[in-house]
């Protein structure tokens, strides 16, 4: 079978032979590939950055975001049966800390987790892919088209149900826990795909979104942005520290642009018993921030939360499912829009080195549905 191969560490990028995956286990289940979507981690290892091959090994299979259906199961497999759908989780844990033994690999302590087509694992750029059904997540036939946003939409997911479980329980003698973002007013900053997962999350939970970003204001996701009731607000022209004097309190601002700056300058407009979610990672080294006496006096003053938020556990990746299906009901049209380019394997030297500015999600077609 074909697969999409890196030596990390280079820029080299091939298709290459490698043996089909067979059952060798009762609880394997293998997936005939249908999309992988690409994202910043792609392209960070497709041009030399963050990425390890497995053990003892030169090359990886580069990959994590993937969606197929189910081909073969193992004796002892019950979630699934050939011909239904699903995805596979990317993290793998280290089998010693106490996240690990208890499925959260996401909250990790040791660090020495693997992660699928990222760290130390081959991922999931092939045409078969097999593991254990512990990582398969299963997708109903209804959203087969939205399957391969479950990865990262599993991130979305997980940032604002950690920032809602932290609000209901501090604001718990304050106000309704259920509807706590109801009505509230919200920023996303950075809308590619991760933020706009995110403001199609806060808006389904009822909230105001309001989305920052230096697109044109009549371009692609800008538009979804405000067919699902949100409104845009050109960073080129607003200070970030000032979006509050504009828009009032904001109660959840969740930030996806990996720009250490502008991370910074946006809790500034943070309001009373807000919380800051980061899901942005900066490139290059940790860097002396300009953090003053006065942003930390604000934090404690107006008694505000900074959250980082990274991968995700299975509970996630099903919540992101059921996630998916209900922006599949609620905004049909909009959530189909959200993958931009299709790029058969074979081209997926344009998928990794070419970036419109229109792009939302770039999936490879491994199969056709
Ligand atoms: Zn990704
Ligand atoms: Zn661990």
């Amino acid at each position: 079978m074909k697969a999409i191969v890196l030596i990390p560490g280079t820029t080299t990028v091939c298709l290459n032979d490698r043996t089909e995956p067979q059952i060798s286990a009762d609880d394997e289940v293998i997936i005939k590939v249908w999309q992988v979507g690409i994202c910043g981690t792609d392209r960070e290892e497709a041009s030399g950055g963050r990425a390890t091959a497995p053990a003892n090994r030169q090359e990886l299979i580069i990959g994590h975001e993937v969606f197929g259906l189910v081909e073969k199961v193992g004796k002892a497999v019950k979630k699934v049966r050939p011909g239904d759908f699903g995805v596979f989780t990317v993290r793998r844990g280290c089998g010693n800390c106490l996240a690990c033994l208890n499925d959260r690999s996401d909250m990790c302590y040791t660090g020495n987790y693997t992660e699928r087509g990222i760290k130390g694992a081959d991922g999931f750029q092939a045409e078969y892919v097999v593991d254990q059904e512990q990582y398969l997540v299963k997708v109903p036939e209804t959203i087969t088209h939205l399957g391969v946003l479950t990865e990262p939409m599993s991130v979305a997911a997980k940032a604002i149900d950690e920032a809602l479980g932290l609000q209901k329980s501090r604001l718990r003698d304050i106000m309704e826990q259920e509807s706590w973002l109801q009505g509230k007013k919200t920023v996303v900053a950075g809308i590619g795909a991760i933020g706009l997962l995110a403001a199609f999350v806060l808006r389904l939970k009822g909230a105001d979104v309001v989305g920052l970003d230096i697109v044109e204001e009549d371009s692609l996701r800008p538009q979804i942005l405000k067919q699902i009731g949100g409104k845009y607000i050109n960073g080129k022209h607003v200070k970030a520290a000032d979006l509050d004097s504009r828009l009032g309190q904001i109660d959840l601002i969740f930030e996806a642009t990996g720009i250490a700056e502008l991370q910074v300058q946006l809790i500034q407009a943070l309001g009373i018993n807000g919380i800051y979610i980061l899901t942005g990672i900066p490139e290059g080294t940790r860097q002396l921030l300009n953090l003053t006496g006065d942003l930390m006096k604000q934090i404690v003053l107006k008694n505000q939360i900074l959250l980082g938020s990274v991968n995700a556990s299975y509970a996630h990746y099903e919540m992101a499912v059921d996630l998916l299906a209900q922006a599949h009901e609620k905004y049909p049209e909009v959530i189909s829009r959200f993958i931009t380019d299709r790029i058969p394997f074979s081209d997926f030297q344009t998928a990794l080195r070419k970036h419109s500015p229109d792009e939302i999600k770039v999936v490879v077609e491994w199969a056709k549905n």
